[in-house]
């Protein structure tokens, strides 16, 4: 156990956060034999950021089912025969982060991520953290069969919650010491390195001297200031998704002892969602999008719904809708694909006009321009070629010919009653500019030399992310590169005591 004075700790390896990235690197520490204390600003009851938010889904490379088998050993028969896994390699992976990216991601990082995935997956089985199949929202049942597409098929039981309750549980029987309502203000740090961090606990303020720092407090995305200044003009108005506690501390104490800003700091990961939802709640987003249209407030559709699979498009749309004006759209669907439509779509704080004629539906849209929609829908129904069956767990090739916004898949007409129109906006998730690290999540400096017991993983780290993003990458980032961090830090921690002897 770390020894206390009044009002200091010493520790081998402090933790800044308490979410994914950072209770991995908890355990991967606390595996090496350093004691560690993590750090969380928010009271106990909102402990795990941005990780508590999500479904839990996580993108991992696999070879088939019995890679799957070997992360979940209590599937059964029935849930094998119903079940096509397909099989998603190390090389689609790192594809896909290159697509998405626009081939901006960083080559190194990005083939760690991907090359550790499974294995980093199997190491959380063997914590204590359990996975189950994404059925419903990753794979619709067609001829009794559930196919999983989009490389993203798993998550942790419970969700996001669940996923920190485990991490958490795991961690503390592990021996790490978690401070809630303790905000790390500043690094203590000299020509050696890291010496520690400043802390303010429960209104107290402290030093934790320390051996090795972990920078896991996440990004930006809830600062007000720091979202105006690096992602521009609405952005400060924007619609506030996951943690209230991501103000971005963590990564300018860094830079202001000299740490080196990496990755897409102008952009971030901004998904569609409900139009008056207040910020920081759940149930936020609307990610159907793929099976209706979306239109502005002047009727026009402005983005290509089917482009590819939800999960590889969702992360760049809402970015379109805050260009629209007043900053919002309308999701359209009609009675042929309601059934596919999402669990969020079925909550109470959803903002949905419902009628059984188009027109009805117009007037019930507010602020939206009636004759043009209409038009638009007219004009978008006669586009379909419906010689394409639609399918959808595959691309279904089913698109749309001769109009200005295509839609390339899954282009089924708006003509069955009921009608159904929700009004959404853009809310940002999450950003992806942060620190640099090198392939042991060390924290580079501006003189391009590693800063001595300094790390960082998660939403902290920049470089892997930009203009877009595949759906179950964060997750997967913060547990390889945490993990990394941890038992990095916990050598150099063992290391310098070693020399200190
Ligand atoms: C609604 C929503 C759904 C999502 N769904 C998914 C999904 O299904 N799959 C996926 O891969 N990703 C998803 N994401 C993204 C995912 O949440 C993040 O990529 C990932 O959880 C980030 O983990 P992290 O550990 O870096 O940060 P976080 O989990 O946000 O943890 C940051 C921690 O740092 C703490 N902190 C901040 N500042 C300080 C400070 N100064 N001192 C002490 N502590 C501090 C915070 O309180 C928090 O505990 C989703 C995000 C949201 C908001």
């Amino acid at each position: 156990m770390e020894a206390k004075t009044e009002h200091h700790y010493e520790t081998d390896v402090v933790i800044i956060g308490a979410g994914n990235a950072a209770m991995c690197a908890a355990l991967a520490a606390g595996e090496q034999g350093a004691r560690v204390i993590v750090l969380e600003k928010s009271p106990e009851k909102e402990k795990g950021g941005n990780t508590t938010y999500t479904h839990g889904s996580i993108r991992f490379a696999y070879n088939g089912t019995e890679d799957i088998q070997a992360l979940i050993p209590d599937l059964d028969e029935e849930d094998l025969r119903m079940t096509d896994f397909g099989s998603y390699s190390e090389e689609q992976y790192y594809e896909d982060l290159c697509r998405m990216t626009n081939y901006k991601t960083d080559p190194e990082l990005a083939s760690i991520l991907t090359g550790e995935s499974f294995d980093t997956m199997k190491w959380l089985t063997q914590h204590n953290i359990h996975f189950i199949p994404i059925y419903g929202r990753q794979a619709f049942k067609i001829n009794g069969i559930f196919k999983f597409w989009g490389g993203m098929i798993l998550e942790s039981v419970g969700g996001g919650h669940g996923l920190v309750e485990a991490l958490h549980t795991e961690a503390s029987n592990q021996g790490a010491r978690i401070l809630y309502e303790t905000m790390a203000i500043d690094l203590l740090h000299d020509d050696e390195g890291i010496q520690g961090v400043k802390v303010k606990e429960q209104g107290r303020s402290k030093t934790i001297r320390a051996k090795a720092v972990i920078i896991a407090s996440g990004g930006f995305h809830a600062n007000v200031e720091m979202r105006t200044k690096y992602l521009g003009p609405k952005w400060d108005v924007v619609h506030t998704r996951g943690s209230r506690y991501n103000t971005g501390e963590g990564i300018a104490m860094s830079l202001n002892i000299g740490a080196l800003s990496t990755g897409n700091w102008s952009m971030a990961h901004a998904v569609t969602g409900d139009r008056y939802l207040p910020d920081f709640q759940e149930g936020f987003q609307r990610l159907s999008y793929p099976f209706g249209i979306l239109v502005n407030m002047d009727g026009q559709r402005f983005l290509d719904e089917g482009a590819d699979f939800r999960n590889y498009t969702y992360a760049k749309y809402g970015r379109l809708i805050l260009e629209q004006k007043d900053n919002c759209a309308w999701q359209i669907f009609d009675g042929n694909v309601s059934h596919l439509l999402r669990e969020e779509y079925k909550g109470k704080h959803v903002t949905k006009v419902k009628a059984n004629t188009l027109e009805e539906l117009a007037d019930k849209m507010e602020g939206i321009n009636k004759e043009k929609f209409l038009k638009e829908v007219a004009a978008y129904n006669a586009a379909i070629d419906d010689s394409v069956p639609f399918n959808p767990n595959e691309k279904d090739g089913r698109k749309t010919a001769g109009i200005d916004v295509a839609k390339t898949n899954w282009a089924n007409r708006i003509d069955t009653a009921p009608f159904e129109a929700y009004a959404v906006t853009c809310g940002i998730t999450f950003t992806f500019g942060g620190l640099k690290i090198n392939e042991r999540a060390e924290v580079q400096s501006t003189m391009y030399q590693k800063i001595n017991g300094l790390y960082a993983a998660g939403e902290a780290a920049g470089g892997l992310f930009y203009d877009n993003y595949p759906g179950g990458a964060g997750l997967m980032a913060g547990a390889v590169f945490g993990k990394i961090a941890g038992e990095q830090a916990a050598q150099f921690a063992k290391t310098a005591l070693a020399e200190k002897v």
